[in-house]
């Protein structure tokens, strides 16, 4: 694992995003960053820009409006990533999901890594969520060096040899 990896898994950086909840999940999502539960002991910290952002904590069930800005914040996270979906709502739709404007869960609009049951999730299950993510995250980086190490042309033209760096 390079210096810079394993700085990052010491210290990753999550990003909540509400979609149409009743913001229930999100009180609670707060609250994980509160002196209460104090995420932030663990290195986890709390960022606004996904650009920024390794995990990402969605809430609410996912309605056309927020489908679009959904697709877009995931889209600007960089690679490794992983989603969260925290709540009934965001894993499944909850009592919304067949009504005219709800899509359903999360995994309707981008893929999702772990799935935090409860309504509202409490803070210690999307506690454990996070550091589920956080694992997948490791795996994930993991896979990425690998594919690193791949195959590549060598040689001044371009078209040389093919080595393992
Ligand atoms: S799962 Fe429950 S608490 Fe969370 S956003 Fe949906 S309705 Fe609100």
């Amino acid at each position: 694992m390079s210096l810079v990896h394993r700085a990052r898994s010491k210290s990753p950086w999550v990003m909540h995003f509400d979609t149409a909840g009743c913001n229930g999940c999100s009180i609670e999502v707060f609250a994980c960053f509160t002196p209460l539960y104090d995420l932030e002991r663990f290195g986890i910290v709390n960022v606004g820009n996904p650009k920024h952002a390794d995990v990402l904590l969605v809430t609410g069930t996912v309605n056309h409006k927020a489908k679009r800005v959904l697709k877009t914040v995931y889209d600007q996270m960089n690679h490794p990533k992983v989603i969260v979906a925290v709540g009934i709502c965001a894993t499944s739709g909850n009592v919304f999901h067949q009504s005219y404007n709800c899509l359903g869960g999360v995994d309707k609009v981008v893929p999702v890594d772990v799935y935090v049951p409860g309504c509202a999730a409490r803070p210690e299950v999307i506690i454990d969520g996070i550091f589920l993510a956080l694992k997948k995250l490791e795996e994930k980086r993991r896979d990425k060096d690998a594919n690193h190490r791949e195959v590549e042309p060598t040689g001044t033209s371009g078209q040389g040899e093919a080595a393992v760096r």
